[in-house]
């Protein structure tokens, strides 16, 4: 084996796919900023900063919004192992990769999963959600926003106002649309969302922004906190004990509380990384940037059906900022995504499951939902697909696009 003696240097791509997509500048240099102590009053300064930029990213007043160290898949795990207890009935909406997952997380915390079963790139019926509620009386409902899998985006509002009729709580993966879409945590009664920073936040992955209601937070205090007798500082509640020490919200909670109760140590480039991301969000205008994903949607998908490529799935519910694309028959989807990354250096990918190899996903999210990144992505995937014999009509792809992009200034 030979040791890598050379500094790390890695080409400079542009990731037009699933996620992560490239990360805003601002980011980076923050990163790069020394590292201090976690009880520096300058850190813990930082910390609280970052919970009040927060709750502008999720719109709420909670004031428990935070971070979790991690990928986005973190804080979805923090989520359910401190709300899940054994035997604990939840309604899991299946409908994509990502449903798969909470469905996982949520057996693995010894939940009981009824899911409302969805095919891939389609959109729950809430009467659905209705029904499941009625019948299995949960007391918890997972669901996720907009699943990069299927390029789909779920009627949550609806949901949430079932859930408070219900009685159960609502915990959602807003992680592909935060930033991109609409997202509502008190306007449309999300009891827990969770996120990441490398899709629509122009961020890397490694951090993981949450937020809790007062509800959720009052169930997690009902827990055990501490099996070991080791004095966590967590008030102990007589509930079944967290099933993690790194997850347990409560803990967290303490943590970045005032009394600073130690826990781990907060991952310092990432929480500099994560406060630059939601002062970007900030800066930028939520409405604005949301506008901006669909504005690149638009023109995506206007770039697509004009160069004669079928878009996947419903427009009315797809997400703005990732359109799925059909591969036409007879076509090996990765053998175009190589293509397109040696000699355009853009990354875009396929999907997992039924849609594996069947369509491709392009993004546009962060910094990349920009009229210059659609239009080079689009003419080199014209060239690429029709260098491998596929018919297109070149040039219209990018003509429309550009038109799209200019006329989605005006509405
Ligand atoms: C991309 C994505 C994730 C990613 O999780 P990581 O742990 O950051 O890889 C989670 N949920 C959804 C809905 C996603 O689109």
């Amino acid at each position: 084996m030979t040791i890598a003696t050379c500094e790390i240097n890695p080409p400079s791509r542009l990731l037009m796919g699933a996620g992560p997509a490239n990360v805003h500048p601002r980011v980076l240099r923050a990163m790069g900023a020394d590292v201090i102590g976690q009880m520096d009053p300058e850190m813990t300064a930082y910390m609280d900063e970052t919970m009040a930029l927060y709750r502008e990213v999720f719109q709420t007043t909670n004031h428990w919004t935070f971070l979790i160290n991690g990928s986005a898949r973190s804080a979805i795990e923090a989520a359910l192992v401190s709300l899940v207890t054994p035997g604990m009935v939840v309604v899991v909406l299946n409908i994509g990769r990502f449903g798969l997952l909470l469905r996982e997380i949520v057996t693995r915390c010894g939940g009981i999963v009824h899911s409302v079963d969805v095919p891939w790139g389609q959109v729950v019926d809430p009467a659905d959600v209705e029904k499941a509620l009625r019948l299995h009386k949960p007391r918890l409902v997972a669901a996720v926003h907009g699943d990069t899998s299927t390029t789909t985006a779920q009627p949550l509002e609806a949901i949430g106002a079932l859930c408070r009729q219900y009685e159960a709580l609502f915990y959602v993966d807003a992680t592909a649309t935060l930033g991109g879409m609409p997202f509502k945590t008190d306007e449309w009664h999300i009891d827990v969302a969770t996120a990441g920073l490398q899709k629509c936040l122009a961020g890397p992955p490694g951090s993981a922004p949450i937020t809790l209601s007062d509800r959720a937070v009052a169930a997690i205090k009902e827990r055990r906190h501490d099996e070991g007798g080791i004095a966590s500082g967590a008030p102990q509640g007589e509930g079944p004990v967290i099933q993690s020490n790194y997850f347990d919200l409560m803990m967290l909670m303490n943590y970045w509380s005032p009394q600073r109760m130690n826990h781990h140590t907060e991952a310092t480039s990432m929480l500099y990384a994560a406060r630059e991301v939601a002062r970007l969000v900030v800066e930028e205008g939520i409405d604005a940037r949301i506008e901006r994903h669909r504005r690149a949607g638009e023109a995506m998908i206007a770039g697509i059906k004009a160069m004669g490529m079928r878009v996947y799935g419903d427009e009315t519910t797809r997400m703005y900022n990732v359109t799925g694309v059909h591969v036409p028959e007879g076509i090996e989807a990765r053998r175009i995504q190589e293509l397109m990354r040696r000699d355009f250096e853009i990354e875009i990918v396929s999907s997992f499951g039924p849609l594996t190899g069947k369509i491709w996903r392009i993004g546009a999210m962060g910094i990349n939902a920009q009229k210059s990144k659609v239009l080079l992505t689009l003419a080199a995937f014209e060239s690429v697909l029709s260098g491998e014999g596929i018919p297109i009509n070149r040039g219209a792809g990018i003509d429309a696009a550009r038109a799209a992009w200019n006329r989605a200034g005006h509405s």
